[in-house]
């Protein structure tokens, strides 16, 4: 497997015991490649072409574990739709940290791979179609500039799994920067051991923060930091209209990238409280409650942080609160920019606020498509429609088109923007739909076709 140029590390397993649980993935019957995902194998240093097919499927399935590989379930917990509790990987394992050519290192993690000392009543297994769902939209986010974590293979595992039906049962290979979520630190503050939480504040720093080791007060800088990557990271969903539905605290990666596709879609229609997920009966992850509840998350990530602040607990809650009530004006900041982006503006001037509200107030009131709207503005006519001729947009158009005329701008250089933040091809529901069922059907022609 050498051949392969995979450099497996561990760095996981020197943390205490507590932080995970070794276990090696239980083998499937009849392991099929179903999918390999080659540009990120290129971007990876992966090389796949001496192992045959056979070989690649028994790798991805977990049956045959490559060299250098010390396979784990990780531990953490997690506020679920607001109530706490103990989690951990249930149905994953992380094989090891592989080490690109350019030293960035990527957990290696099966989802999938078999009952865990996690799995609480669950049977370890995923099922091909939520695999395979995970694997587009991950793609989808990538190329549309948006931090994920990538999908590398699918493999079918040749056993059903028992959902509501029986289904064909997968394994996905997720890569990431890593698999800290801010569930790990929940799971470790429960635990009231300072030492094991100074432990996993250092580990991340050092892996995903180094430009805070030498800080004053990293516990503060972190929270900042990894503030400011959630508030980048939902304006980028809010961008393109995506919806994350399963926002809870233990699929928050601290490293900023959009983990755990479960329940979610790009809005179609503009309505701020579109929800996809079926069990988000209250919208607690509607579109529109999305920045609401990065906050809200972030509030117990700052909880498990305080008795590393300060010694005085008062001064600590004292910073972590200055810090936490920062979030809505960074959060409104950053996303006037990125609207102001996507309607091609240059500069800032008071008026912005009000153009692109009335605009989404419009498309919400018009039932109009979010993403197709933003493609009419930049003139690439994806589907005629009346209601571009409708008064009053004819009259916000005109305020559009003024303020454009602003800060040195020309159409050449606002169309430029606007495309470089407007997507012109989503991952449409209705169209992933119809992929999955393809491809329970053994039929991946569609599946490759929306992937290109
Ligand atoms: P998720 O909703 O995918 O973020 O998962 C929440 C928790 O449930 C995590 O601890 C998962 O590992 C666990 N889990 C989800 N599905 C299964 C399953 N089929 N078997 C065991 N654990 C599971
Ligand atoms: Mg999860």
């Amino acid at each position: 497997m050498n051949d392969l140029s995979l450099h497996l590390e561990s760095s996981y397993i020197d943390l205490p015991d507590v932080f995970f649980s070794r276990l090696i993935p239980t083998p499937v019957k009849k392991p099929e490649l179903v999918i390999l995902n080659k540009n990120l194998s290129k971007e990876l240093n992966l090389d796949f072409s001496n192992l045959d097919n056979k070989k690649i499927s028994e790798l991805f399935s977990g049956n045959s574990l490559p060299p250098g590989s010390s396979s784990i379930a990780q531990a953490y917990a997690g506020h679920q739709f607001g109530h706490f509790t103990m989690l951990g990987d249930g149905r994953a394992v992380l094989i090891g940290e592989h080490l690109s050519k350019k030293k960035d290192r990527y957990d290696i993690q099966f989802k999938g791979s078999g009952k865990t000392a996690f799995s609480r009543n669950g049977d370890g297994r995923a099922a091909l179609g939520p695999m395979l769902r995970e694997y587009i939209i991950s793609e989808a986010m990538h190329y549309l500039n948006i931090p994920t974590t990538r999908s590398l293979a699918v493999v079918k595992t040749g056993e059903d799994v028992i959902r509501e039906t029986p289904l064909q049962g997968a394994v996905l290979t997720r890569i990431a920067l890593s698999h800290i979520r801010v569930g790990t630190f929940q799971y470790i503050a429960a635990r009231d051991k300072k030492d094991e939480l100074e432990i996993l504040l250092n580990y991340v720093i050092q892996r995903h923060y180094p430009n805070i080791q030498n800080s004053k007060n990293k516990a503060i800088d972190l929270l900042k930091v990894v503030m400011e990557k959630q508030i980048d990271l939902v304006v980028n969903w809010m961008r393109v209209g995506f919806i994350h539905g399963v926002m809870n605290t233990d699929n928050m990666s601290i490293s900023g990238e959009t983990i755990d596709y479960g329940p979610c879609a790009f809005i179609d229609t503009y309505d701020p409280k579109t929800v996809f997920s079926s069990i988000d009966q209250m919208g607690r992850y509607a579109y529109c409650n999305q920045p609401v509840i990065t906050k809200w998350n972030l509030s117990r990530f700052a909880e498990c942080l305080i008795p590393l602040i300060d010694k005085d607990q008062n001064k600590s809650i004292e910073l972590a609160t200055e810090i936490i009530n920062s979030f809505e004006k960074k959060y409104e900041e950053k996303w006037l920019n990125m609207m102001r982006d996507k309607l091609g503006l240059f500069g800032i001037e008071d008026k912005d606020k009000f153009l692109i509200l009335d605009l989404l107030t419009w498309m919400h009131h018009k039932k109009l498509d979010y993403t197709n709207t933003f493609c009419h503005l930049m003139n690439s006519e994806i589907e005629k429609n009346e209601n571009f001729k409708d008064h009053d947009f004819q009259i916000w158009k005109k305020r559009w088109q003024e303020r454009l005329k602003i800060n040195n701008n020309s159409p050449k250089k606002y169309i430029q923007l606007m495309k470089s933040v407007n997507p012109m091809v989503i991952p449409r529901n209705h169209k992933v739909e119809e992929v999955l069922n393809e491809a329970n059907k053994n039929n991946i022609e569609p599946l490759n076709k929306i992937l290109e």
